[in-house]
Parts: C-alpha cells; sequence; structure tokens
C-alpha cells in the first residue's frame, strides 16, 4: 500500500465518539472527554487517558450551553443532579487554564513578550504566532499588523490572532498584563491558541 493511501486510510478509522449534547459524530481528538466520579460528579478528562466510562461533548459551543440533562442522560441518571453542567464548566475552565500555562513553561525560550520583543522577532524566519490583545493600544495594534503584511510580503509564515484582553493574556503567561506575545507557529501552539479561546469563552459564559 502506498504510504499516502495508508495515512488516507487512518484519517477514516479515527475513532469516532458521539457528542453527549448535539448528538453528532466526530473524531474523538475533536472533543473533550467527561468522566463521572462515585459520587457522581462529571469531570473534565482533557487528556482522554482517566480510567471509567466516559462520554463527550464537542469543544466551544457544546461544552457552553451542554445542560444537566445530557449528562444525566449520558450516564443512566447516575450523575447528581444539581448544577453539573456548570461545575463542569469551571472544572473544564482551570483544566485550559492549567494546560494553557504549562505549555507557555515548556516553551518559555521561544516565547516573546511586549512590543519590543515581538517586534525583534519580526525578522527571525521561523513560522510565528502573535496574539495581540483586543485592549492593546491602537497605536501597538497598528505596529504589529504592518510588520505582518511585511513579514508575509517576504514570504515569511506568519498568524496573527486578536483575542482576549492583557489581563486575559496575563493570565497564560502568569504575568500582570500581556499586549502582544509571539510564540512559534507549530502544530501544539495552535491547540494551545485553541485551548486559550475555549477558556475565554468558558469564563464568558459564568
Ligand atoms: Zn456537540
Amino acid at each position: 500500500m502506498q504510504p499516502e493511501r495508508r495515512a488516507a486510510g487512518l484519517t477514516e478509522l479515527a475513532v469516532q465518539r458521539r457528542c453527549v449534547s448535539c448528538r453528532q459524530s466526530r473524531s474523538k481528538s475533536d472533543m473533550m472527554r467527561l468522566v463521572c466520579d462515585e459520587e457522581g460528579s462529571v469531570w473534565p478528562d482533557v487528556l482522554q487517558k482517566a480510567p471509567g466510562r466516559g462520554a463527550y461533548v464537542c469543544w466551544g459551543k457544546c461544552l457552553n450551553h451542554l445542560q444537566d440533562r445530557h449528562l444525566r442522560m449520558a450516564w443512566k441518571g447516575r450523575t447528581s443532579g444539581v448544577d453539573q453542567a456548570d461545575a463542569l464548566r469551571r472544572r473544564s475552565a482551570v483544566a485550559f487554564l492549567r494546560l494553557c500555562r504549562q505549555y507557555v513553561r515548556r516553551v518559555r525560550r521561544s516565547v516573546n513578550i511586549g512590543r519590543d520583543a515581538v517586534m525583534h522577532r519580526m525578522w527571525i524566519h521561523t513560522p510565528m504566532l502573535i496574539v495581540l490583545a483586543m485592549d492593546a493600544g491602537e497605536a501597538l495594534k497598528r505596529q504589529i499588523r504592518q510588520a505582518c503584511t511585511k513579514r508575509e510580503g517576504a514570504g515569511l509564515k506568519t498568524a496573527c490572532s486578536s483575542f482576549g484582553n492583557s489581563a486575559l493574556l496575563g493570565e497564560f503567561l502568569e504575568r500582570e498584563k500581556v499586549s502582544v506575545l509571539a510564540i512559534d507557529d507549530t502544530p501544539v501552539s495552535e491547540k494551545w491558541l485553541q485551548y486559550c479561546i475555549w477558556y475565554e469563552q468558558l469564563l464568558k459564559t459564568e
């Protein structure tokens, strides 16, 4: 079998799970696994390794709108009735924040924080992911966007994402406030950004 064929076959065989909220099936790597403990409390299992029977929910919208009845159905009434969905969202927010911080600590040497450090990095050739706080000053936003356009013009891979505010970005970096940061753009850092965005969405649901 050709390697490409084999890779395509593997994708087709990716394990599918059904979301407890929207009832759609998708690859389990695109979903969050949930587990239910002895007391009937539901916990996020973001690494999908905890023992016990799991249930799955789509990241983002389905988790944000999950209701107690979805969880009762998933575990056939074994969940403790009150406010499990809200508790799960709080626990998920804690788990996301922990993952985001762990990742930043692991790649600390490739993280640039603040305008000067980020601007300095603009001419380094490795793919770069820039995160800009929504409440950053207009001058900073303009300067970063112009530099990104120049980088792209020079054929350097550049992704720029704007979300949250400087206090939120600070939370991920365990600093008080961060208006802009840059990080190596890799599949893992893209996943990291996704966790950061889900964390922000969960905070908004509360
Ligand atoms: Zn769903």
